[in-house]
């Protein structure tokens, strides 16, 4: 099989390795597609540091080939979506239902071997059944968005509260389809492409704001009657835009900071939040509850995803997968790659 090994920033080799056995308790998963997010962008540039070689990749849907010995929730033939967030089961958080701050999580394509490969082995309980009939190249959206559906668990939308979502990229637009089914109102974009702005008021937005045109925290201002927003999700992670989402908080709002990277923040000034007494939330990866829940979300149909599948490509273009992400983000959502063409 052929698997996508990054060997320093920006270098990405295609290997041949052998098939892996499962393990007691895994199984073996034929890939059927994997994406690309922001993540694997700062891990692939050398921003993320990682240890070489990685094999890249860690959203990923596929159907179950093997299972190992003990394996009694899934059996060969299954579509699944893999949570890519290994974690010991064992510690003291995992035991409290945190697993995403587990003291031992490894993240695949960071920490260990990724998913951009032909086939992979994974624990049986990082595996989710797919519901009949789900799409593989959508599905792939089921792991970045359970990170969205648990960033918004802390965030607590409630029916009539203003939200405002900085950032219309994919993640930016799974919240505003989340708080939509929340009742977030008025629901306000920020972005800077009016096509993703034009999605976002698709997928629920009741105002979107250019950043390109006008002063977004102003903008904000105006639409909230001089308040600001009771939750405002930061969905960048540029020190720019983290600094105006501090400047649209109501008082006794909250800041969720879902796009925070390994990137420094300079000469942040977090005094409003002390003046409006803001709350900060920053959300890591998700739960496996929220995992599952995520899965069910997806089967209900009451979200629009096929939209924010943006470029197709195959395994063995995984370094111009990589560039597209890299150099395009106005024009991408996600790039999805499937094994062959
Ligand atoms: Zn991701
Ligand atoms: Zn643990």
């Amino acid at each position: 099989m052929r698997k996508v090994v990054l060997e320093g920033p920006r270098r990405l080799s295609i290997v041949e390795a052998p098939v892996p056995e499962p393990d007691i308790g895994e199984v073996l998963i034929q890939v059927e597609a994997t994406a690309i997010c922001g993540t694997d962008r700062h891990i692939y540039t050398g921003g993320t540091p990682v240890n070489y070689p990685v094999v890249q990749g860690h959203e990923v849907t596929g159907v179950v080939r093997e299972i190992g010995a003990g394996v009694n929730a899934l059996r060969v033939g299954d579509s699944v979506v893999v949570d890519p967030n290994l974690t010991c089961g064992n510690c003291q958080r995992c035991i409290l239902g945190k697993e995403n701050l587990c003291s031992n999580i490894d993240l695949m394509g960071r920490e260990v071997d990724g998913v951009l490969r032909e086939y992979l082995t994974v624990p049986q309980n990082n595996a989710f059944k797919l519901p009949e009939g789900a799409s593989f190249i959508e599905s792939t959206l089921i792991q970045p968005l359970s990170t969205v559906v648990h960033a918004q668990q802390l965030a607590d939308v409630k029916p009539t509260e203003s939200v405002v979502v900085l950032g219309a990229g994919a993640t930016g637009l799974m919240h505003i389809q989340i708080c939509s089914l929340a009742g977030g109102h008025p629901l306000i974009a920020v972005g800077r492409s009016q096509w993703k702005l034009d999605l976002a008021l698709q997928m629920g937005a009741d105002e979107a704001v250019s950043a390109r045109e006008v002063d977004p925290v102003a903008e904000v201002l105006k639409l909230t009657d001089g308040q600001g927003a009771d939750v405002v999700v930061e969905a960048v992670g540029s020190p720019k835009t983290v600094q105006q989402a501090l400047e649209m908080v109501k008082p006794g709002g909250r800041l969720i900071g879902f796009g925070i990277s390994p990137e420094p923040l300079p000469e942040l000034n977090l005094y409003r939040m002390y003046l409006v007494e803001g709350r900060l939330i920053f959300p890591r990866a998700t739960t496996r509850a929220a995992f599952h829940q995520t899965v069910e979300l997806v089967a209900s149909g009451r979200l629009d995803l096929a939209p924010l599948i943006t470029h197709q490509l195959t395994l063995d273009d995984a370094s111009e997968a990589f560039r597209v992400v890299e150099e395009k983000q106005s024009q991408v959502l996600r790039a999805v790659m499937t094994p062959a063409g």
